[in-house]
């Protein structure tokens, strides 16, 4: 659906044609024209949905529309960073309107508390804040929140993990009983449910499940040790030898190391990470759709949002972090009914991880044999790993708290050592 379909206020509108956001994602679909109904609302999706735009556009339009003085909107989130990120959005979003905004945060000197305080004083449309800084100043007396017609909390699963419940609580007791309550989240457990439940009004919950790959991508797998990853890498390249492919990992290191090693094995590839600009990207992106390379071997930013077709091959040189990503790495294949093709290499210790992917997905993804040239390779026992990987779980975190008290560096190095170790490409499929 495009934002124009979306009954927001010109100004607003405006600002989105300005930022270049054109279609509204699922969340912001169903979520918008609910809010602007007035309706309270528990909204999950996960991370990188648009869940900012879902609330924020709006509120902003509530505001206009109302042409009230004082603070109008609260939005309480976990972090500093975040509380940023989304007075950060809002500034964009409202660049062709008077709805003003003040990030609230804790962490600094006493001077910001002084001008959040006059700030508050004074009254803004929107205050972004995290709990326990807004506490200091609600206690302070000075906060008028009489004004205050919705209140949001963004991750709010995250909050209650950071144990934010009494402190929301609190903020909460300051707001008027007669309110619009939304509720954003990644994840939707029992306790955003209670939560819910003592917050809010009859709430609509608008779920945006994972998403199935379609049918038509063919998807495998391969078990493989560490060293054997790129050699297999090159030679599903070199047999296949398809015109666009997409090699998604999961660090930058081994995006910038693999696009190395390609390149000097004469592959047409390049690299987008986080450590080039927009302008860099957008420039790769560009000689791959013209396709002056073929292949570009990039971390997660590329899986969602950015609109690449026809893609012939997606590999997975990791195992993605969740189910999710995973559908939406492969996703980039096979677009408008076209086939695709999507690999995943799976070292022992992701076995578990890959394993959880197939149930969240309901099937299994067929398991591919490695060529003999490649020696012997691990057998895929995830319900093996699972137990050894919990048992290697608890042992880093307690070397790393060591760490940091005793400022004793002596952990570090074995383990970077390790890993250097893991990285490094053996002899034999070098050539
Ligand atoms: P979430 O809160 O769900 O994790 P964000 O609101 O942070 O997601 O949005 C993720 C990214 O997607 C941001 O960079 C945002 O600018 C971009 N984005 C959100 N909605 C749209 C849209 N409708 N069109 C284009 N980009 C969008
Ligand atoms: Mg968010």
């Amino acid at each position: 659906m495009k934002f124009t379909e979306i009954n927001l206020h010109e100004n607003i509108q405006e600002g989105l044609d300005a930022i270049g956001f054109e279609k509204a994602s699922p969340v912001q679909e169903f979520a918008i024209p609910l809010i602007l109904e007035g309706k309270d609302i528990i909204a999950s999706a996960q991370t990188g949905t648009g869940k900012t735009a879902a609330f924020l556009l709006p509120v902003m339009d509530k505001i206009m529309r109302s042409k009230r003085d004082g603070i109008q909107a609260i939005v309480i989130a976990p972090t500093r960073e975040l509380a940023i990120q989304i007075d950060q959005n809002l500034e964009g979003f409202s660049y062709f309107t008077e709805v003003g905004s003040i990030a609230v945060y804790g962490g600094g000197d006493g001077k910001p508390f002084t001008q959040e305080k006059n700030a508050l004083t004074r009254g803004t449309d929107v205050v972004i804040c995290t709990p326990g800084r807004m506490i200091s100043h609600l206690a302070g007396g000075y906060v008028n929140c009489d004004s205050i017609t919705t209140l949001i909390l963004d991750e709010a699963d995250r909050m209650l993990d950071m144990g934010f419940f009494a402190d929301i609580m609190k903020i909460i007791s300051y707001l008027p009983k007669e309110r619009q309550t939304l509720l954003f989240s990644a994840t939707m457990p029992v306790k955003i449910r209670q939560l819910a439940n003592q917050i809010q009004n009859k709430p609509e919950t608008i779920n945006i499940a994972v998403s199935k790959p379609p049918e038509s991508i063919r998807q495998g797998a391969y078990s493989v040790y560490n060293n054997q990853k790129s050699g297999l890498i090159k030679q599903i390249l070199k047999e296949k030898n398809l015109q666009t492919v997409v090699i998604f990992c999961s660090s930058k290191i081994s995006t910038k190391e693999l696009a190395r090693e390609l390149k000097r094995a004469k592959f047409s590839a390049d690299e987008i990470h986080s450590d080039l600009d927009q302008l860099q990207r957008k420039e790769v992106l560009q000689k791959f759709r013209s396709r002056k390379i073929n292949i570009i071997v990039a971390t997660d930013i590329l899986s969602r949002g950015i609109d690449i077709d026809n893609i012939d091959m997606v590999i997975n040189y990791d195992v993605p972090h969740d189910a999710e990503d995973y559908v939406h790495r492969i996703g980039r294949t096979a677009r408008a009914a076209a086939k695709g093709e999507a690999y995943t290499l799976i070292i022992p210790k992701e076995q578990h991880k890959f394993q959880s992917i197939e149930d969240l997905l309901g099937t299994t993804v067929e398991k591919l044999d490695v060529p003999e040239e490649f020696g012997e390779t691990p057998k895929y026992e995830p319900d093996k790993q699972k137990k050894f990987s919990k048992f290697r779980k608890k042992r880093p975190d307690k070397n790393r708290n060591n760490r940091r008290k005793s400022g004793n560096n002596q952990n570090k190095k074995p383990s970077n050592q390790r890993k250097r170790k893991h990285f490094k490409p053996s002899e034999k499929n070098k050539k």
